[in-house]
């Protein structure tokens, strides 16, 4: 998934970048601290305003972790997925849902219930940190 080039500015693309490597949620702090690291100048408030506007174009997704905290990654929110996220290193798969089907068969025979959306997210550990 690339980022257009028609919105494409420095810190945008600068953002995706670290985004794209890292294939796991990241704070906008930790995306801060990766560029300033990288000595590039963008601020907090900018990482914010750039997180915003890619989760506005269907680029970037967001979850709050357990202590409230805002996380984002890259992902395409419109191609209906889930995320198995690892408890060792953060690492996030994606997972498609084909057996939700028979979840919500059940759920309509046993309880009336006509199941119109859902939202799951698994966590386990990836095969890296399995080993
Ligand atoms: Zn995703
Ligand atoms: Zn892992
Ligand atoms: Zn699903």
């Amino acid at each position: 998934m690339g980022i257009r080039a028609d919105y494409v500015t420095r810190p945008r693309e600068l953002i995706a970048n670290i985004l794209g490597r890292e294939q796991r949620f990241l704070s906008a702090a930790e995306i801060h601290h990766d560029l300033e690291a990288a000595h590039a100048k963008v601020s907090l408030s900018t990482v914010y305003r750039t997180l915003d506007y890619l989760q506005s174009k269907g680029e970037v997704t967001s979850r709050s972790d357990s202590a409230g905290e805002t996380a984002f990654m890259l992902c395409e929110p419109e191609r209906h997925h889930h995320h198995a996220i690892c408890r060792v290193c953060g690492r996030v798969e994606d997972v498609d849902c084909a057996a939700m089907d028979s979840f919500a068969d059940a759920l309509r025979t046993h309880n009336g219930f006509e199941l119109d959306g859902h939202a799951m997210e698994f966590f386990g550990r990836c095969r890296a940190c399995r080993t």
